[in-house]
């Protein structure tokens, strides 16, 4: 994909991957851009970590991408090569470049750790993008312990196609505890998940602009949007909780009350607007789901943190998965909206008053 592409943290870092990501990082700061602003160098999208090489040289280098100088000291070590550039270049703290940790893979997981830890740099933000079948009861002890390994911030990022916390039905309740368990850990390139982490103790989350940066795919995989024909931007629903084409809301809507949306880019407006990928509209629907997204963490985080916003949480999400039979009973659908996995097991996770997620309810 051309271009950098954003995504944003809580609270209001902005963070630009992909081609172009440093020079347009250097732009935002000469044009006097102020906010948290972080590059990520995404190594992860094009090589795996190994043992001998947990953070690969990124497969094609261009001098807009990782940002070389001539006067780079570490122009032979991907590791401080990386983090010297995104220092020198104004961010306000500096990304591993780790590979794309397989399942099950603690060799490179560990020797990716042991070398951030060697850095000694509390500015250092430890990434670690690893398989979602990290999240699987029998690896997560592992990967919870290397991360503790960590005394700095660490950025956990899951991979798997389309949906990876759908992927199984421990995932949530492993996210959960990872957050619980280990200090200054975020949740980057995420989606619904980015808020489900801020509420029950991440560091920060960090959600996409765009379905490409919502979550990562190992290297090589191509990205499987099981619609190899996209006609419409996705838009979220607010009440659903998800994202949809834009032209799958118009025609459920075709025959219905048009569904406004409150936000500020839509003011009114109604959500079956988004028929296509060209033009104002699709900035438009990157707007608004932006708009939507930032109510939501405004609305999470004016809730005490521990129980009470886990509870909010919760509730959200129940809602969300409940209004899902509502609307396709009003619209007469059959076979209509559905909940995605993960909003169905982030609404099925009660939290409780100690904090902790009751293994019964985690493996449901
Ligand atoms: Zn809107």
């Amino acid at each position: 994909m051309a271009g950098p592409r954003p995504y944003r943290c809580r609270p209001w870092w902005l963070v630009l991957c992909g081609s172009g990501a440093y020079v347009e990082a250097a732009q935002l700061r000469r044009k006097g851009f102020s906010a948290p602003l972080l590059v990520d160098p995404c190594v992860y999208e094009s090589q795996f970590a190994t043992e001998d090489a947990p953070f690969p040289l990124p497969e094609v280098v261009k001098n807009s991408e990782v940002m070389l100088t001539f006067d780079d000291p570490h122009y032979d070590d991907p590791l401080r090569s990386s983090l010297y550039g995104q220092q020198s270049a104004g961010m306000t703290a500096a990304m591993t470049p780790t590979g794309y940790i397989r399942a099950e893979d603690s060799d490179a997981l560990l020797a990716a750790v042991r070398q951030t830890v060697a850095l000694d740099d509390p500015s250092v933000i430890f990434t670690a993008p690893v398989d979602v079948s990290w999240l699987r009861d029998d690896n997560v002890g592992q990967l919870i312990a290397a991360l503790k390994l960590l005394p700095g911030g660490k950025a956990l990022m899951l991979g798997g196609q389309m949906d990876p916390l759908g992927h199984f039905s421990q995932a949530v309740g492993n996210l959960i505890r990872i957050l619980g368990e280990v200090p200054n850990c975020a949740l980057m390139r995420s989606d619904l998940a980015a808020f489900g982490a801020l509420a029950h103790g991440a560091w920060f989350g960090s959600f996409g602009a765009t379905a490409s940066v919502r979550h990562i795919v190992p290297p090589g995989e191509p990205v499987d949007n099981s619609k190899p024909v996209v006609l419409s931007p996705h838009v979220l629903f607010p009440e659903l909780m998800g994202f949809f084409l834009g032209g799958t809301i118009a025609h459920r809507f075709a025959a219905a009350e048009t569904p406004c949306c409150s936000c500020s880019v839509c003011d009114g407006a109604g959500l079956d607007r988004f028929t296509t990928t060209k033009g104002e509209l699709k900035r438009q629907a990157a707007g608004h789901n932006i708009a939507v997204m930032g109510r939501w963490v405004e609305d999470l985080m004016s809730v005490p943190p521990g129980y009470a916003r886990q509870q909010k949480w919760h509730e959200l999400c129940h809602a969300a998965k409940e209004h899902h039979q509502v609307l396709n009973t009003f619209l007469g659908l059959k076979k209509g909206f559905e909940a995605s996995d993960q909003l169905k097991r982030w609404a099925s996770l009660t939290p409780t008053t100690t904090g902790s997620t009751p293994a019964a309810q985690r493996t449901r």
